[in-house]
């Protein structure tokens, strides 16, 4: 049985944590964890992918669910992560009573509130952590977390939040967390997309996007986005952050959310159809940025 404050109290031993999927965003959360103090075991689907980290690495979940105090998990959706808890050879058949489990995936509210149940039912306590910050934020370890957690879950996983992000900010009970990343992320889907129609557009017609970008970022709309996005494109580097196929994932929950609560969101609906659109043009696994080159092929003009 783990002490339920095992990781707010001095102590001479390194919590033993065990990281479930080691992407883009969990191989860098992770390497932050192991730097600060933490005992970290690895595992990932696809082991190739994570060697070369620095981490011992575990042949399955299960393993790590018998290891770790603290279980974080980061991996692409739902699917991914009941394959992972709860799978043949998941880790809650054998995680440890009073062990603390931590999801960083982006998941919808009633996923996290149904993960939360099948923790308890194991006697294990259940946070859901979405992040924003990108890839450089998880290798820089200044990612914002919004949690979703009773008071005393949010206080037991302080350090692991301090050692990946640079602010928790505890937005309810399991599901809130959900909910404001997912609304988060239909902002950044609209924002880009209405910077690429414009880029596009201005260079078609045969005015300069350097400019627009210089005009929008000397304007009350202005948005380091648009700078670390606008750089990128203009330099053709669709190199992934966050892909195509994830954001299509998390336009998808969204709507999921709003038409069991009846909200109408047109606007989301329309931007999970050009994620679609630029999937089936085969972008999946383009940076969000690279929705762009789908625009492109259409109109016929490069950026
Ligand atoms: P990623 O690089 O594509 O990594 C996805 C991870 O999920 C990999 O470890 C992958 O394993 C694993 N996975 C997929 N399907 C699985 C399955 N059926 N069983 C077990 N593992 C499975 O994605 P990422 O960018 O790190 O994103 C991870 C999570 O963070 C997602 O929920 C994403 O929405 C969220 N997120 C991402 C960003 C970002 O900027 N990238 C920002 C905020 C939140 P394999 O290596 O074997 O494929």
């Amino acid at each position: 049985m783990v002490s339920p404050w095992a990781m707010t109290t001095a102590t001479s031993t390194p919590t033993p944590l065990g990281f479930l999927g080691l992407g883009l965003m969990g191989s860098r959360m992770a390497k932050n964890l192991a730097a600060k103090g933490f005992a970290v075991r690895g595992w990932n689907r696809s082991a190739k992918r994570a060697q070369g980290l620095g981490l011992t690495l575990a042949a399955t979940p299960a393993e790590l669910g018998a290891y770790a105090d603290v279980l974080v998990t980061c991996v692409a959706d739902p699917a991914a992560l009941a394959e992972v808890a709860q799978g043949p050879q998941g880790f809650l058949a054998t995680a440890k009573k009073g062990a603390l489990w931590i999801d960083c995936s982006t998941i919808g509210p009633d996923d996290a509130r149904a993960f939360e149940a099948a923790a308890k039912a194991k006697g294990l306590d259940f946070v859901e952590a979405p992040v924003t910050g990108s890839k450089n934020g998880a290798e820089k370890g200044t990612l914002v977390l919004m949690v979703g957690a009773s008071d005393q879950a949010f206080a037991r996983a302080s350090k692991v939040f301090a050692a990946v992000g640079e602010k928790a900010i505890h937005v309810g009970p399991v599901g809130a967390g959900s909910q404001v990343k997912l609304a988060g992320n239909v902002l950044i889907a609209a924002m880009l997309q209405a910077f690429s129609e414009g880029l596009l557009l201005t260079r078609k017609a045969g005015a300069s996007p350097e400019k627009l970008i210089e005009v929008i970022q000397s304007s009350g709309f202005r948005s380091p986005y648009f700078d670390f996005k606008g750089k990128a494109m203009l330099a053709r580097d669709f190199d992934q952050h966050f892909s195509v196929d994830l954001m299509h994932k998390d336009l998808g929950l969204f709507l999921d959310s709003a038409a069991k609560h009846k909200v109408p969101t047109p606007a989301a609906a329309s931007l999970r159809e050009i994620y679609n659109l630029a999937r089936s043009a085969g972008k999946g696994q383009l940076d969000i940025s690279g929705v762009i080159t789908a625009f492109e092929d259409l109109c016929g003009t490069r950026l």
